[in-house]
């Protein structure tokens, strides 16, 4: 039987912030994921989506935790959900590898320095 969406922690990425706060992501723990997701775009789900929909912020759900409980979704509650998202973080690694590639270019160029 094919489980990976029963009991999971899940995190959802918005497109833009939803709320004054600037927050743009939601945590949550379904007992299956899909009735939940549907729940989520049919508005009948957490305040959060319910926004996004109403303001046309799309959504997705970028990651998700098997076999998960209550406890931990309070445990990832608790951590800066930014960090757990791999959308937000890939860019940040894009801006990372940019970054890395400029300095590797001025470590190439230092040799000629030496000289
Ligand atoms: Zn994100």
């Amino acid at each position: 039987m094919d489980d990976c969406y029963t009991n999971v922690c899940y995190l959802i990425h918005f497109d833009e912030p939803v709320n004054r706060s600037g927050v743009q992501h939601y945590l949550g723990y379904a007992s299956d994921l899909r009735v939940r997701i549907s729940q989520h775009r049919m508005g009948k789900g957490a305040g959060m989506t319910r926004n996004a929909n109403a303001r046309g912020i799309g959504w997705r759900v970028v990651r998700v935790w098997r076999d998960a409980d209550l406890d931990a979704e309070q445990a990832l509650k608790a951590m800066v959900p930014k960090n757990l998202c791999p959308y937000c973080n890939r860019r940040a690694v894009r801006q990372k590898a940019r970054l890395d590639a400029g300095q590797n270019s001025q470590v190439q160029g230092r040799p000629s320095l030496d000289v």
